[in-house]
């Protein structure tokens, strides 16, 4: 089972050291080099309406609003799961926009686990999370869909690296599928 150690992993993995195009993730199976960029748009919606259901269902069921507010020892509830896919992809977004308008501009920084442990993601509802979290990812697709080659190599600064816009629609892309699979493990009895 993934462990809370893989969750700040990403972090480290994606925000301190780029992307590695042959990393695959051990938690949850991604492939930063196995999907390709015409794909990521269509990939991306479908993570969005997959957390959307999830996160539906699972707060219709007896026990699952419980269910999901449950803590780990880290603090991370799937909600929190949640909280911080629909953020990581909103700001790979705006990082993405600010990327194709300046030349390698610096990204602000932020830090996943700084926000996942903030009391107010847990009192946060499923259901406005789980809109929310889809137009995040419908968001991102459209942003990605307008973008050429060209602009998909462009990059900007973040810890003393360069990240291409490329690896940022990957890392958003990984976010989405490996915070799914931490939060199905959180919510094992309620999860569809
Ligand atoms: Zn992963």
């Amino acid at each position: 089972m993934p462990g809370n150690s893989l969750t700040l992993g990403i972090g480290n993995v994606t925000d301190q050291r780029g992307i590695n195009r042959s990393f695959t993730c051990a938690g949850c199976g991604f492939a930063h080099a196995g999907v390709p960029d015409s794909d990521m748009a269509a990939a991306i919606t479908d993570a969005g309406r997959q957390w959307q259901e999830l996160l539906s269902t699972v707060a219709d069921h007896p026990g699952g609003l419980d269910a999901l507010a449950t803590m780990t020892a880290s603090n991370w509830s799937a909600i929190a799961h949640a909280c911080h896919v629909r953020d990581a992809v909103a700001v790979a977004t705006r990082r993405i926009e600010l990327a194709v308008l300046a030349d390698n501009p610096p990204f602000s920084p932020w830090d996943p686990q700084e926000e996942a442990t903030q009391a107010v993601y847990v009192h946060q509802h499923p259901h406005a999370v789980a809109d929310d979290i889809e137009a995040s990812c419908v968001t991102l697709a459209r942003t990605w869909q307008r973008l050429g080659a060209h602009e998909l190599q462009r990059t900007g600064q973040l810890g003393g690296q360069s990240l291409r816009v490329a690896e940022l629609g990957q890392r958003a892309l990984h976010d989405a599928r490996h915070h799914f699979v931490l939060a199905q493990a959180v919510i094992p009895a309620a999860a569809p």
